[in-house]
């Protein structure tokens, strides 16, 4: 199984390599070079068993035999461990054909856990057998530092820096990365807001010297096995729900794309989706592009859906280099087109082929509260406001088939939110009940990236 870049000029990898490389070379995103296929009896045969067997069967032909098959059950085995449902992923009716996937029983109590533990096992396992050591930096605006600082805590082969944008994430975001006490993960408090968090990461990355002293990797939602991880749910979903005799639908929270995409890799993997609809909130960047054809910036706005606040979508560049026929110089114009030009036309064919792969809808903040206030109202399930978006597009797109809208965090991650909607305070899960009580641990830093550089370098020492 060989991995080629987006904008088709880099180096064809193999599984490992374009995980730990992360972003290709000619800044394009790795996708498979074939889509392995699962023959309708084998989806069948999902159906009941435990996520764990369902996530070895489908992640295992995207390994080309980089691990053996024992040592890779074990390391689902270990990254699913902490999660408190033994569904790992369980299916929750909200209505006639309709339901939930409820991704939010990791340790972060979002769906990013999902990926983010299983990486954490398979780097750390590469860099064991590889007698190497990666250091680990990311910016954050709450969701993936956290999923991040849970995943790599006390692996002995990763340091891991997160960058978040000091007295600007939420009290649960901020703790969840400052109370785990294991001294390779740390939480870097910036005098700054995100971008300048983002702009420090790139900095690093763009410091040749730096970067291959301390042998820094990123993990962000364009990692392919991130993407790949999520694959996993949309059969587990769809085989308990009557497929392959049965289609399925699924409506995806979506911000930069990764979750969704994670669900065109299993249709193309022969799993019947009969509607994959992307979900948005007023940053409605994907939306716009599917009902005008043009790709445009138009800047974000903060909204009660914040992990869905994006600008540019990055994994949609996945998305159009299928569309474009897997054309990586057609590509690699486009995005060249949207840093210079903020935006782009998509081209006729692509268009149709992307409207007849996805639907789409937007909710706005109104939209979303109303969702949540009648949703609990009407059958007592309390949903975050990511997923409320989620549920308010679904309805707008229901078919005869069962319709999965993807819970992407837990109700108590958002309470201000959730309480203003309905009045009821959701309370964190039992396990994490005395988040608020524990020691943080964390390091105020000036927006700076010699001071920053520092911070790293004292502690990694190669
Ligand atoms: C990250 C996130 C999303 C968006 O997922 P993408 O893969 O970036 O599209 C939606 N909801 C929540 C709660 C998230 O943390």
């Amino acid at each position: 199984m060989k991995y080629v870049s987006t904008r088709g000029a880099a180096p064809v990898l193999g599984f490992e390599d374009a995980m730990l490389a992360g972003l290709a070379r000619d800044g394009g995103l790795y996708v498979p070079e074939e889509i392995p296929q699962m023959a309708p009896g084998d989806i069948a045969a999902l159906a009941g068993l435990p996520y764990e067997e369902i996530a070895f069967r489908v992640m295992r032909p995207f390994l080309g035999g980089a691990l053996s098959d024992d040592r890779f059950a074990e390391l689902i085995a270990a990254a699913y461990a902490g999660f408190d449902h033994d569904a790992r992923a369980p299916l929750v009716q909200i209505g006639p054909n309709q339901f939930l996937c409820e991704l939010f029983h990791g340790p972060t109590l979002a769906f990013k856990d999902f990926a983010m533990q299983l990486i954490g096992q398979l780097f750390q396992d590469a860099m064991a057998r590889r007698g190497d050591r990666l250091t680990i930096v990311g910016a954050t605006s709450g969701d993936t530092g956290s999923a991040a600082i849970e995943a790599f805590r006390g692996l002995d082969a990763v340091e891991c820096f997160i960058l978040y944008p000091h007295g600007r994430v939420s009290e649960v975001q901020r703790r969840q990365m400052t109370t785990p006490d294991e001294p390779n993960v740390h939480a870097l408090a910036v005098d700054g807001d995100f971008d300048a968090c983002q702009a420090q990461v790139k900095a690093m990355f763009n410091d040749h010297v730096f970067r291959d002293r301390v042998h820094l990797t990123a993990v962000n939602s364009i990692n392919w096995a991130r993407v790949l991880a999520q694959v996993v749910y949309y059969f587990s979903s769809a085989a308990n729900l009557g497929a392959p005799h049965r289609p399925v639908g699924f409506t995806v929270p979506t911000g930069n794309f990764g979750d969704i995409f994670a669900g065109w890799i299993a249709r193309s993997m022969g799993l019947p989706i009969d509607r994959l609809v992307i979900a948005t909130n007023r940053n409605d960047i994907l939306h716009r592009t599917l009902v005008t054809g043009r790709h445009d910036k138009a800047g974000v706005h903060p909204t009660i859906s914040p992990s869905m606040d994006i600008e540019v979508s990055s994994n949609f560049e996945r998305a159009l280099y299928m569309a474009y026929d897997r054309d990586g110089a057609a590509v690699g114009r486009l995005m060249e087109e949207l840093s210079c030009d903020g935006g782009f036309p998509v081209s006729q064919g692509a268009l149709e082929t992307l409207r007849e792969t996805y639907l789409s809808g937007r909710a706005d903040e109104d939209e979303t509260r109303a969702t949540i206030r009648e949703m609990h109202a009407r059958t007592g399930e309390v949903l975050c406001p990511h997923t409320a978006v989620g549920v308010k597009v679904a309805a707008e797109h229901r078919g005869a088939a069962p319709m999965v809208t993807l819970a992407t965090a837990h109700p108590a991650k958002f309470p201000e939110a959730v309480a203003a909607a309905t009045g009821y305070h959701p309370p964190l899960p039992n396990r994490m009940r005395d988040l608020y009580d524990r020691p943080e641990r964390l390091r105020r830093v000036p927006n700076d990236l010699t001071a920053l550089q520092n911070v790293i370098g004292e502690r990694v020492t190669t």
